[in-house]
């Protein structure tokens, strides 16, 4: 029989059975008042989760999107934006303020390191910045910023908005809105809400809300916070049309989270992301980001001489778990394993069993079972 296929890509990440039934479930009229009722629970909920006296969006796009409509609600062209880059998904804010044409300047850390919050403070003193973005968990690296430090220097700076990219982090890595200074947060439906891709969420705290009204009329449509404030207030208007089976899944992935225990989630991924880069060392291989700035969300993972990134993973989806693979000047060095979501310990004991499989297959010498091992002492 064929080994089941664990999704262990940093998202999209492995959806449990109650989830995927909601995807499936026969698609009612999005005017039908118990989709109504459902989609304004699930923006109330969203709210109180993650603790914000704002918005909350969920609308049809994904984690780019929410990028996108996060810059275009609180600037205008010309404006100074910063971008904090610790890796590949934070310079994608880069391309995106200058066509949109913001002045950008960026501080960018080396791969696996995070800009510290001293930095950004000196550089805020320098002139004024309409916005300022850093990602949270950057995918690429798994460094992990100090949001909540940061958090705490913005507030120094009032015509700044803060953003995050919560999209490798949120509902995974500690995160609460207001208490951390965020202005604007997001994430994508398929990281650690454990659902399939296809859905934005993004809160929007006050400052931000301000800002965008101060605006006026922005060229974007789609993404207008202003268009979609009164569908989020009262799902029976219409604006565009709401994903019905989506916004069900993620429903039913807050109630999950909510019968967890954000905290206990966070915890988890803790436990979990500590015990898998111990069983990884174990059998020789390096994160990439040091212990104080590494996420919990997933890891990255530097081949140790002798593995071929290609054969590793083809071998390695054989065995029963897809990994990705290392971006830009990682390609070919690094593979990448999410481990955000609804997973539970038999899929972590699985995949790391495929990974000592794959290694036994390549005839590459290590303490067989030492990967295992590390993981019954650690979980
Ligand atoms: N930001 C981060 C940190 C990401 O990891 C990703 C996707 N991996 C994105 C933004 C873009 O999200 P999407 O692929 O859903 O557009």
């Amino acid at each position: 029989m064929k080994n089941q296929k664990l999704v262990m890509i940093p998202g999209p990440t492995p959806t449990v059975r109650s989830i995927t039934d909601q995807m499936g479930r026969e698609t009612v009229a999005f005017g039908d008042p118990a989709f109504v009722k459902d989609f304004k629970e699930l923006v109330t909920d969203l709210k109180e989760l993650l603790k914000v006296d704002g918005e909350c969006f969920v609308v049809a796009g994904t984690g780019t999107m929410a990028m996108e409509m996060a810059i275009s609600n609180v600037t205008k062209r010309r404006d100074n934006v910063l971008v904090v880059s610790n890796g590949f998904f934070g310079d994608r804010f880069i391309d995106l303020c200058t066509r949109k044409e913001l002045n950008v300047d960026v501080l960018s850390a080396p791969w696996g390191e995070v800009v510290s919050s001293e930095t950004i403070e000196n550089k805020l003193k320098e002139k004024n910045y309409a916005a300022i973005t850093v990602t949270h968990v950057d995918t690429a690296t798994g460094a992990c910023a100090p949001i909540r430090e940061i958090g705490e220097v913005i507030k120094k700076f009032p015509e700044t908005v803060y953003i995050v990219d919560g999209v490798a982090a949120t509902a995974g890595e500690r995160e609460y809105v207001d208490d951390m200074g965020i202005d604007i947060l997001f994430t994508g439906s398929q990281k650690a809400f454990g659902v399939a891709p296809g859905l934005a969420i993004l809160w929007a705290g006050q400052k931000a809300l301000a800002r965008r009204k101060s605006l006026g009329t922005i060229p974007e449509f789609y993404i207008d916070f202003e268009k979609w404030i009164p569908i989020m207030n009262d799902p029976s208007k219409y604006f565009a049309t709401p994903a019905v089976n989506m916004i069900w899944a993620l429903k039913e992935s807050v109630r999950i989270i909510k019968e967890e225990g954000l905290e206990a989630r966070y915890d988890r991924h803790k436990r979990v992301s500590d015990a898998i880069n111990a069983a990884l060392e174990a059998l020789g291989f390096v994160i990439l980001a040091k212990e104080g700035n590494r996420c919990t969300t997933l890891s990255n993972v530097l081949y140790q001489e002798g593995i071929n990134d290609a054969e590793f993973r083809k071998v390695l989806a054989e065995e029963g778990a897809m990994v990705a693979g290392g971006l830009a000047a990682y390609a070919g060095k690094m593979f990448r394993i999410g481990h955000m979501g609804n997973i539970d310990d038999h899929t972590v004991f699985s995949t790391i069993a495929a990974i000592e499989r794959t290694l036994i297959k390549l005839d590459y010498k290590y303490e067989k079972g030492i990967g295992l091992k590390t993981l019954l002492e650690k979980m």
